[in-house]
């Protein structure tokens, strides 16, 4: 988040990767947009494109300001996800093409995983592992059916798979997905929920030091906690997990988690987000770097003033409407919204203010908004066991990483899951029954 992340500028280690990540984006995203749309055909899920960017630039790749190699996967399927997750082209390219994105301390993850957001919050970069990618390009025709099938899915969206590399470092594999959580909103609290509880507990006394880490599977059991949907969203969630989990099951995945970002409306922003997010719009705001930023650097060209105050006008629009919606309606404008359908602008979990908020057991509103998804969600179970055989190698613990099997695992997911959502009067009274019995 905004508070939480460094920015990437000239002085920070991964500058060049991230400038080079950015500019490999934008001209081969610019170049698959300028043409005109067609459908995908088989040849698509395969492609590969590969561009060599130096300082003097040719006919086709635009010069730039160090020397690297750039591949763009699948760039058609990737176009047309976009569009089925209804990104507006330009918009996507003006949010990855600031002259720093952030990042966040470098790897939230065990994996060695990095994650940078773009400039305005929207969009995560996370470097995947070579065989993450590899499973990703296999698993992508499954991917797209499953997206246009099901355009409200919970699973991470993926807008686009590139690999960077730099004279003589490393291939470096990236996804650009959603951000699950709002730039406009405090998150105050996130959890990572597996369905498990070996090894899924954030020690609570560090919350002291990092207020806002991610909580896991036992810290939501111990604080008691629920997502509070009634009985409507409830289905509509539930349902649409499942038929997620159904298809990770299929393509043998696991190890994946549900992302639960809750905003207190009572508390608000009391960070003051929305003050700091106006200062990365605003054309006030990053104004000294701008005028001293480089001539040559096209690529990587800040907004110009017009754009920059349309984004500052949309921020304050945004800030304008947020209030939330009027006590009572959620409920039950929700069956509305859905025979809308594909005319609304948001998905159904993301209608009350880019989340889906709580909703009583008896139909009145919560304080609260959810933000979800499904995340983590490109590990293959052959990849697990491989890892399972190396920690053996270093341990004869045998017990402590035993990877269940993907059926299992989503099985376990699910139970989890959908016990998470039951009201809190729902758990009383289950938990009533069984003490009767
Ligand atoms: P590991 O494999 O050890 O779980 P990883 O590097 O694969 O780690 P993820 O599980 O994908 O990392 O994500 C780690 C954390 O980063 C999550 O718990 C969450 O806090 C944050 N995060 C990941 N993806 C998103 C997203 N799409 N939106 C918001 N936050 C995210
Ligand atoms: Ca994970
Ligand atoms: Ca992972």
């Amino acid at each position: 988040r905004v508070l939480v992340g460094t920015k990437v500028d000239e002085n920070h280690a991964n500058w060049v990767t991230a400038y080079n990540m950015l500019t490999g984006i934008r001209v081969s995203v610019s170049r698959t947009n300028a043409k005109l749309d067609r459908p995908l055909t088989d040849a698509d899920f395969q492609a590969k494109q590969k561009s060599t960017f130096d300082i003097a630039g040719n006919e086709l790749v635009p010069s730039a300001k160090y020397d690297f190699k750039f591949k763009d996967y699948a760039p058609w399927v990737f176009r047309h996800l976009r569009a089925l997750f209804r990104l507006d082209p330009a918009d996507y390219l003006m949010s990855l093409t600031g002259k720093y994105i952030l990042s966040e301390l470098g790897s939230p993850g065990k994996s060695g995983s990095f994650f940078y957001f773009s400039r305005d919050y929207k969009y995560i970069i996370k470097t995947i592992h070579h065989s993450e990618h590899k499973f990703l390009r296999k698993i992508l025709r499954d991917y797209y059916d499953h997206v246009t099938e099901n355009p409200n899915t919970l699973l991470s969206q993926f807008y686009g798979l590139h690999r960077v590399k730099m004279p003589y470092g490393k291939k470096i594999h990236f996804v650009v997905m959603n951000n699950l959580f709002p730039p406009h909103r405090d998150i105050h609290e996130t959890f990572d929920l597996k369905g498990s509880t070996i090894g899924r507990d954030y020690k609570e006394d560090n919350l002291g030091k990092n207020p806002r880490a991610t909580l896991k599977d036992l810290n939501w059991l111990r604080r008691h906690r629920h997502l509070e949907l009634g009985i409507q969203k409830k289905r509509l969630f539930l349902d649409q997990l499942h038929k997620d989990v159904r298809l990770l099951q299929r393509l043998q995945i696991m190890d994946y988690s549900l992302l639960v970002g809750i905003h207190d409306r009572q508390r608000g922003n009391e960070e003051n987000l929305r003050d700091q997010t106006l200062k990365v719009f605003s054309p006030g705001g990053d104004a000294p770097h701008d005028d001293s930023e480089p001539a040559h650097s096209v690529l990587m060209r800040t907004p110009s003033k017009l754009e920059s105050q349309r984004k500052a006008r949309e921020l304050r629009q945004m800030i304008k409407n947020e209030k939330p919606a009027p006590m009572g309606q959620t409920g039950s404008r929700l069956p509305n919204e859905l025979e809308e359908g594909l005319h609304r602008p948001g998905f159904v979990f993301n209608q009350d203010d880019g989340g889906f908020a709580a909703t009583h057991e008896d139909n009145t509103p919560g304080e609260e908004i959810y933000y979800l998804g499904v995340i983590d969600c490109l590990t293959h179970y052959g990849i697990v066991k491989k890892m399972e055989h190396f920690w053996k190698g270093l341990s004869n613990d045998r017990t402590q990483i035993s990877p269940i099997p993907p059926h299992e695992y989503g099985e376990r997911f699910m139970n989890f899951i959908s016990a998470v959502t039951m009201s809190a009067e729902e758990a009383q009274r289950a938990a009533q029954e069984r003490d009767a019995a």
